[in-house]
């Protein structure tokens, strides 16, 4: 999270909807709650052991190519890993792994740095329609720095643009939610439509302009984009201070996060040629 006013206005609008029996299967394995507690646990102190430890995970999980992307303006690179899908269609998947100096930033954003490598080997077994690439981003903190270098790729004719933008930033300190105000309609619609089908918890926060992310930096090349997080009043305050350790992750919602996001990386997102609603 990026702040940009010191107060915390953001509301929680509404809480979504739960319908009930309802099930959706998975056919996909993801990673346990074990698994993703230890890759959170791993939580590397400073941003160049972040960057170091997100590409040695992204090896151990099997991703073939691992790419260090330079960043203008910035020490470090973004990290990336492509899987490949059916189609050559892109979809995104980025979560900053940089932090501010104080604190341990586990919450911001360790928390979704380390979710993009459960999301990897939770798609890599599955059918995919959409080529991913997941990236974590350098210097979120600085003003979307490493966020803001990767997008200005798409603005070239001869690169396609994705197909979406699918942001992680501060996830698992309470239910997840979207930033609907900026999130583009059809994507936070599927979302809610899947979370309400898996009796998972989802709420609509706005921001109201006191905080940005990386889907910014996507969104203003008129790429549809989605944002989750997990921010409340009471987490706002601890993000960029000496609060933030491994602590404000809840057990239980953070695998709850990941299972929604997984399953909506897998089988909500439209498959292209499908017909329109
Ligand atoms: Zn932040």
């Amino acid at each position: 999270v990026k702040r940009v006013a010191p107060i915390f206005v953001a509301l929680v609008l509404c809480l979504v909807p739960r319908s009930s029996a309802q099930t959706v299967s998975l056919e996909m394995a993801p990673a346990n709650s074990a698994v993703l507690w230890q890759r959170l646990e791993r939580l590397p102190l400073e941003n160049a052991d972040r960057a170091a430890d997100l590409l040695s995970l992204f090896k151990e999980v099997g991703c073939a190519d691992v790419v260090e992307e330079n960043v203008r303006g910035a020490k470090l690179p973004n990290v990336g890993c492509t899987l490949p899908g059916l189609t050559t269609q892109l979809v995104i998947v980025g979560a900053h792994y940089d932090k501010t100096k104080k604190g341990r930033g586990a919450l911001d954003n360790w928390s979704g740095a380390a979710m993009l490598v459960s999301l990897y080997e939770g798609l890599s077994d599955s059918r995919r329609n959409y080529t991913f690439r997941f990236v974590g981003f350098a210097d979120e903190e600085k003003g979307l720095v490493g966020s803001k270098a990767h997008a200005r790729q798409y603005r070239r004719r001869d690169t396609p643009k994705p197909h979406a933008m699918v942001n992680i930033d501060t996830i698992g300190s309470a239910e997840s939610s979207i930033w609907l105000e900026r999130a583009n309609e059809h994507l936070a619609g599927h979302l809610v439509r899947l979370a309400s089908a898996m009796d998972l918890p989802l709420e609509i926060v706005e921001f109201k302009g006191i905080a940005s992310t990386d889907s910014e930096s996507f969104r203003t090349h008129d790429i549809p984009v989605i944002s989750l997080s997990s921010i409340r009043e009471d987490t706002f305050a601890a993000l960029h201070s000496a609060d933030d350790q491994l602590s404000l992750i809840d057990p239980e919602h953070y695998p709850k996060s990941y299972r929604l996001i997984l399953a909506y990386l897998h089988q909500v997102l439209p498959v292209p040629g499908e017909t329109k609603k």
